[in-house]
């Protein structure tokens, strides 16, 4: 144990940290415990913040989220068997949202493997599947080799996950010439800033300039994959230059401004159904895009797909243009050659712009309705209320739940790249905490804003007492409105249960998620009117150094049919 050691000796431990050091790290997230804890303390004496979660789950989604954020892969740090089941969750998240993640996890000792020894469990293959890459340090000074591959492999390529697997006999190893520490964790690349990038086969580039020359109805789809690859001054520039319609997915809003002229997220099943050629850059074409099919796409559309990965493209049978290699060298390589331009008379471009007009038009009519102060709040006027007080800029989005998000997705503009992480690929909910303290972490003075649901928030309620150890000042909103999609007010709820039919969506009504914050010394609000939520909201905005949750009392009732994305059949912004 490191307590005991001679100053002449190192750990293992003391080498996992200085290998971190020297590939970039900044912040590990995770859970210690045996046999851990030294890693995570000579990480922090290396100089590598430890950010201590109270479940493995939101742990690992939190370091997922981080390696999105920053283009760096996020790390986890969790103890063996039982620790890396909870990851997994984050690991799995990772891989389906395509962000670089790594997982370090300890692992029994390797003279008691397979003796049923604490904890034991054959991680490397429970990781695999999910993983890049999953490898066990074949020997003390292999550690750095796999820490550093597993870092190259997170991020090159199509960025995902990455597992390495720490014994506790490495982990607590003592190595007698300290020296060999800086020697060994040195011996390896550190990783670059970002991974290599190349561009598209100059003949798909022509082909792409003459289809998009060709189009009469082009549209520009934008995916969180050109987020990542911080793409947004090429692809502005493309969309300035070409005037051609562009649509965000959900977590590239903010990618492009959402108010900017040409973005038809208000129009978002027109552009769909008239697009005939498509450019594609960085989103797939899955449940988000409606598997790029008919009846939301036309049937003759044409996609120029821009992926890093080459197996993406033509996926769902789409009629595909790939164009292989980083979103933002091959947009400057598209800028490069001569772009038509849509004129400004164009009557498809001014259809759709009409159309964001009218939709929007009707959407603040009905957030301007005059209302009674004292009326119970629907998600319409919750987020009116929120809208109105919250600033412009430096906020950053976290967004779960069912209509809570969905409905918070077309609600609220994003202005800057990276400023809104949502359930995303994998629909994942329990994500918010985690990604709220990732993201807090990462843009340190803005302010991140939570917005979720009861339900969506109960999973990962308990990383609360996380923030507010942390002094993270994260402002969470919880929309309250007793249960998953929907509950019952109080005295529904005591009918049911009397009468033995409590519905399996309903939760405790009226439940003070607010008093939960308050208990572990952060501050809460319950809000049951407008004018409770306007107060809260602005005395919240000016907490600098706490957590703050405010309850945000809903009907219960709200929508009554079930509606889930994927099957939901509504019109414009049901996805967006
Ligand atoms: P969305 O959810 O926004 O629709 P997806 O996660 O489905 O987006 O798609 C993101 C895509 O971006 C993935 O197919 C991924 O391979 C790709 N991608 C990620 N980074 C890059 C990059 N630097 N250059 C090109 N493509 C990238
Ligand atoms: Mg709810």
């Amino acid at each position: 144990m490191s307590n005991q050691q001679s100053p002449s000796t190192a750990t293992g431990a003391e080498l996992i940290a200085a290998t971190l050091k020297h590939q970039g790290v900044k912040v590990v997230f995770g859970i210690v415990g045996i046999p851990v804890v030294e890693v995570a303390e000579a990480c922090i004496a290396a100089g590598i913040r430890f950010i201590a979660f109270r479940n493995e789950q939101s742990a690992a989604y939190a370091a997922s989220a981080y390696g999105y954020l920053s283009g760096q892969p996020g790390v986890c740090l969790v103890v063996g068997g039982p620790g890396v089941i909870h990851a997994l969750a984050g690991v799995v998240n990772a891989k389906v949202n395509c962000w670089p993640m790594v997982l370090l996890a300890g692992s029994s000792d390797t003279d008691q493997v397979d003796m049923g020894a604490f904890q034991e469990l054959d991680q490397v293959e429970a990781c695999k599947p999910y993983c890049k890459y999953s490898a066990r340090p074949t020997s003390i000074d292999k550690i750095p080799t796999t820490i550093e591959k597993a870092m190259r492999t997170a991020l090159y390529g199509r960025p995902g996950a990455a597992y390495v697997d720490l014994p506790a006999d490495f982990i607590q190893y003592q190595i007698n010439n300290p020296h060999m520490v800086d020697t060994y964790s040195k011996s390896v690349a550190a990783l670059p800033a970002a991974a290599p990038k190349s561009v598209a086969d100059p003949h798909s580039v022509a082909e792409a300039i003459s289809l998009l020359r060709q189009a009469k109805s082009p549209l520009i789809v934008v995916g969180k994959g050109a987020a990542y690859a911080r793409a947004e001054n090429e692809i502005r520039q493309l969309i300035d230059t070409t005037q051609i319609p562009f649509l965000p997915t959900p977590m590239a809003k903010g990618l492009i401004t959402d108010t900017h002229p040409l973005c038809v997220s208000a129009a978002r099943s027109k552009a769909l159904k008239e697009a005939d050629v498509v450019l594609l850059l960085g989103a797939r074409l899955n449940w988000i895009l409606h598997y790029g099919q008919k009846p939301r796409w036309s049937s003759g559309v044409k996609f120029i797909h821009v992926d890093v990965l080459p197996e993406e493209a033509g996926n769902n049978g789409a009629d595909t243009l790939p164009l292989i290699g980083d979103i933002q060298a091959i947009t400057a390589q598209l800028l490069r050659e001569s772009l038509p331009r849509l004129p400004e008379t164009n009557a498809y471009v001014s259809g759709l712009t009409n159309k964001v007009k009218s939709n929007v038009a009707k959407a603040l009519a009905i957030r301007k309705k005059p209302q009674s102060d004292t009326a119970v709040m629907n998600y319409q006027s919750a987020y009116t209320v929120i809208k109105d007080i919250l600033p412009p800029n430096d906020i950053v989005f976290v967004s779960e739940g069912a209509n809570t998000m969905d409905i918070a997705r077309s609600f609220f503009d994003v202005h800057e790249p990276r400023h809104r992480l949502d359930a995303g690929t994998f629909a994942t909910m329990g994500v918010g905490m985690g990604y709220a303290i990732a993201a807090q972490e990462y843009y340190q003075s803005k302010r991140v804003v939570s917005i979720v649901g009861d339900s969506a928030f109960g999973f990962s309620a308990m990383e609360l007492e996380t923030a507010v150890r942390s002094k993270l000042p994260l402002l969470i909103l919880v929309i309250n409105n007793n249960g998953i999609y929907h509950g019952l007010d109080n005295e529904e709820f005591e009918q049911a249960r009397r009468d033995g039919t409590l519905p399996t969506t309903a939760l405790l009504p009226d439940t003070r998620y607010d008093q939960l914050c308050v208990a572990f010394g952060g501050r809460g609000w319950l809000a049951k009117d407008r004018v409770q939520l306007a107060n809260a909201l602005k005395e919240a905005m000016t907490v600098k150094d706490n957590t703050c949750v405010i309850n945000v009392m809903i009907a219960p009732g709200g929508r009554t049919k079930l509606e889930f994305g994927w099957n939901k059949k509504s019109d414009d912004k049901s996805k967006l």
